[in-house]
This record gives structure tokens, sequence and C-alpha cells, in this order.
């Protein structure tokens, strides 16, 4: 059954034609185009199906997005962060970070959980023996000043909230919580995340997939 050429088609000239949905009215697994006079379909179409995938190869918060903090990291076999000097945190805080910037600047330190996967946090992890500090996350008060107009208490409270923020997105980076959707032909790609919340997801998801949105995410993959 169906209208696939001139010669079907035809055969239904002067009928009454309707499309209707099928399955839950607000959101039909199936819509077709049927001749009420023949009783037939002569086209449909299944509703796509929702699919959450991690994505194996996603843009690096530090290279490709704006940033306000500068991640320095000292580390034998992972290069982290923005900045991987060679010499000792001691010297290069000496030469590039002096106690008198510290005045007006936010300055975190951060740490990493090694063990099958990385994690990083501004936070110590509890387990201490495939954890530890592994550099600092800063904000100077020049940076500070151009994002926030000054370096008042509020200012750097927003900075240091705008730098935790950062180290997170960057965890994420750095233990696959990237996730892309796909949806008949449509997808889109680069939500950082741990719930679906978090990912925003849902404001790129076609109106009509968001009933399925949840579901998907249960099953991501
Ligand atoms: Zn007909």
């Amino acid at each position: 059954m169906g209208a696939h050429s001139y010669s079907d088609l035809r055969s239904h000239i002067g009928h009454e034609l309707e499309c209707v949905g099928y399955g839950e009215e607000a959101n039909p697994v199936n819509v077709a185009i049927q001749c009420v006079t023949c009783g037939c379909v002569l086209q449909d179409y299944d509703r796509p199906s929702l699919a959450i995938r991690r994505h194996t190869d996603p843009e690096d918060p530090r290279k490709d997005f704006d940033h306000l903090g500068t991640m320095v990291c000292w580390h034998r076999r992972y290069k982290l962060g923005d900045l991987q000097p060679i010499e000792p945190p001691e010297d290069w805080f000496k030469e590039n970070y002096p106690p008198e910037e510290l005045k007006g600047s936010v300055l975190l330190p951060l740490y990493l959980y090694d063990h099958s996967g990385i994690t990083m946090s501004a936070e110590p992890f509890s387990c201490q023996w495939d954890s530890g500090q592994v550099g600092w996350i800063f904000a100077k008060a020049e940076a500070i000043k151009e994002a926030y107009g000054d370096c008042s208490d509020a200012s750097l409270s927003s900075a240091r909230e705008c730098l935790l923020a950062e180290v997170k997105q960057y965890d994420q980076y750095l233990r696959g919580a990237v996730w892309g959707w796909e949806y008949g032909d449509d997808s889109c790609w680069d939500y950082f995340g741990d719930t679906l919340e978090e990912t925003g997801l849902e404001h790129s998801v076609p109106e009509e997939a968001k009933p399925l949105l949840e579901a998907a995410w249960e099953a991501r993959e």
C-alpha cells in the first residue's frame, strides 16, 4: 500500500485525504497521510529515536573556549591545563606570580586523582595514594578587573566561582563526561555534564523529542 508514483496518487484524485498521528496524541510514534475514501495509507513516517552518545573527541575547554583562569600544572606523564612549566613551582611562582601580585587575585589549588582514568578537583581527594596536588588555577588582578570592572570582594567572589566552574568543566573533559544527541538526521554535540540538567541538552533537542530525553539519558552510551 502507499502512493509512490504518478499512477498511485492519480487513483485518489477527488478523494478525501487526512493526516493522522498514531500513539499518544501529544507524541505520536507514527504520522500518516491517509485516503479516507479508500481506507488506505498513502505515506507515513515513524518517529526517529533519540540517542545520547558520549563525544569521543570533544573540544578541549582550555584550548577551544574562552576562560578567565590560567591553569598551571606539573605532571610527569599528563599535559594538563594551560601551562606546563619545566622549572619547579617555587621558581615559576617567583618569576611569574610574585607575592605582591597575590593581592586582588584568586589562586586555587588543583588536585588530580589518577586511578583508571583521571579526575581533577579544586578540593583534595580522600584517597592519599592515587591523588595529589598537580598545580593551580589563578586569575590575576588585571584579568579580574577586565572581567568584572574592579577587584572588590564581590568581583573576587565571582571570579572564584568562575574558576571553580572551569575546573569542573575541565574535569568533565578529562573524564569524558561530554555528550551529544542524535535524532533522525539531526544532531548536536559538546554538552558537558554529569546530569541531564547540567548538560543543557534539552535546550537544543527538538521540541517533539523532549519527551524522549529522560529515557535517552538513562540509555546513553
Ligand atoms: Zn483514495
